[in-house]
């Protein structure tokens, strides 16, 4: 099955269960334990990773690791403090549903994206709190998979290549702006501009006493 390379690093990034988990259907009756009142499957065994498993079923994993499932209209959910004690589960938006805090395992479909809204999920784009990058578990796996960060790096590369350098600063992007402007009157071919800006890059230590002087006027 495992054929080696890229493959393999990428599904050693998650734990083995989680991928089926996602995949997993509950809530549904057991096929064991049909007669039973108790037979709905909302639990999941991370050690035997055998499907859905109702609280009978459950009997057969006493020493395992069992979680969870719930549900908030009709989508399947996982208590923040059970899934955190096994899963990095940081960049998912959790929700208070039900005064626990939870997170989605799977994406859900967003008929409209809402108004005035500044954040959305980097993979399926429904809208987020700030802060937060992904709406759900299945969306942390899709976008911070290697293929899919290649694909945005890429696209960022095309649509503005100086952000991917210096986005997180602003204040040097400002400096360089004005230095262009003081230094030089003349407008130069944006290429000669360019050279420039790489060639500063590399002098920023020496350079900055300059900049802060410029920013003084
Ligand atoms: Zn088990
Ligand atoms: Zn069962
Ligand atoms: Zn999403």
């Amino acid at each position: 099955m495992g054929a080696g390379g890229p493959d393999d690093e990428e599904n050693n990034r998650w734990p083995p269960w989680l991928k089926p988990l996602l995949k997993e259907r509950f809530f549904v009756q057991c096929k064991m334990h049909a007669d039973s009142h108790k037979s709905e499957c909302n639990m999941y065994c991370l050690d035997c990773m055998n499907g859905a498993l109702c609280s009978l079923c459950l009997n057969y994993h006493k020493d395992h690791r069992a979680i969870q499932i719930r549900r908030s209209s009709y989508h399947d959910v996982i208590r923040v403090n059970e899934i955190q004690k096994v899963l990095d589960i940081s960049g998912v938006q959790t929700y208070i549903i039900n005064s626990a805090r939870v997170v989605f395992l799977n994406e859900r479909p967003q008929p409209r994206p809402g108004k005035g809204v500044t954040n959305t999920c980097e993979v399926c784009e429904r809208s987020l709190l700030d802060s937060f990058r992904f709406c759900s578990l299945g969306c942390k796996i899709v976008g911070t998979s290697t293929s899919f960060q290649k694909k945005n790096k890429f696209a960022s590369m095309i649509s503005d290549s100086e952000d991917s350098y210096s986005s997180s600063c602003s204040h040097g992007k400002l400096n360089n702006n004005i230095k262009v402007q003081s230094f030089t009157p003349s407008t130069p071919p944006p290429t000669s501009v360019n050279y420039r800006t790489a060639k500063r890059r590399k002098g920023i230590p020496h350079r900055a006493p300059m900049g802060g002087l410029v920013l003084q006027y």
